[in-house]
């Protein structure tokens, strides 16, 4: 891959560093009347497409696959980095990648399960579908979550010692239980129904999925002074190497883009679309 963006920096000296980190290209992270900047890299058709290519280019800009390719290497760049840094699209017609601060979020309070349907997610457990005795005192809790743990013991009763408890033991594992539900966790929904579509087919996650903020307001070293003696050797390294990153990452956009503009077209196709409408008939007789 071409190195249009990334720039070889000398990590030894501070003031090839500072120089680097000082004069990079930089651009708003929202509106020019935020006054809020970061570092950025223009990404406009005619500056980084060769001219042979620009007419494509221009149209492949509608094409939503190759967004969604680039937003793919997007998420992986900031995975990399935990949620703290993401790549995004600014500027009118997003003619401009800027880095952006970010924060992953406690996968504790991220969803739990998702509907295989419609794709939904759900922030409570599927119950599961064949309990273990200890499971099917966790849903008595569920079930009846404003019931103090001794009723719910009583009006079970039968069935809990059918399982195998004792009182005591009952009793502990839904204080257990509760404890976990008031802070969040291993809450179980009443059935794997998908409360958008109505599905019975919704399923629990593995691995939830990491879920992140982004803070478009927060700007990254705007008139920082590098000089201070905040930034050590080793701190200037790392914001070095992150906006060497960030550019490489620049540059893998870039390459990606020339690439569909020499490996597809895009045609007109025409499309029909099914129809209802409404016709008079005459009543048969
Ligand atoms: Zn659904």
């Amino acid at each position: 891959m071409e190195n249009y963006f990334c720039q070889k920096v000398d990590l030894r000296s501070r003031a090839a560093m500072v120089q680097f980190l000082t004069s990079h290209f930089r651009y708003n992270t929202m509106n020019s009347w935020n006054n809020s900047t970061s570092y950025a890299n223009n990404v406009k058709v005619n500056r980084i497409i060769p001219r042979e290519h620009q007419d494509q280019a221009y149209n492949l800009l509608e094409q939503e696959a190759v967004f969604h390719h680039i937003h793919v290497l997007f998420s992986e760049w900031a995975e990399q980095y935990h949620y703290r840094w993401h790549a995004g699209f600014n500027g009118r017609s997003g003619g401009y990648i800027v880095l952006y601060q970010g924060q992953a979020e406690s996968p504790k309070s991220g969803p739990k399960s998702y509907c295989l349907e419609c794709g939904q997610h759900n922030f409570k457990l599927v119950p599961p579908e064949n309990p273990t005795p200890e499971q099917r005192l966790i849903l008595l809790v569920h079930q009846n979550q404003t019931w103090r743990d001794a009723v719910i013991y009583e009006n079970n009763e039968e069935l809990i010692k059918n399982l195998g408890f004792e009182r005591e033991a009952a009793l502990a594992i839904f204080a257990a239980e509760k404890r976990k539900i008031s802070q969040g966790a291993g809450e179980f929904s009443s059935s794997n129904k998908c409360g958008k579509c109505h599905a019975p087919a919704r399923v629990n996650y593995e691995t939830p999925p990491t879920r992140f903020n982004i803070f478009p307001v927060r700007s990254t070293d705007m008139g920082e002074d590098f000089h201070s003696e905040d930034w050590d050797m080793e701190s200037l390294r790392d914001r070095v190497r992150l906006v060497q990153s960030f550019d490489q990452l620049c540059d893998q956009v870039r390459a990606l883009f020339i690439a569909y503009c020499k490996d597809y077209r895009v045609e007109e196709v025409e499309v029909m679309v099914p129809q209802k409408r409404k016709i008079l008939k005459p009543v048969e007789v």
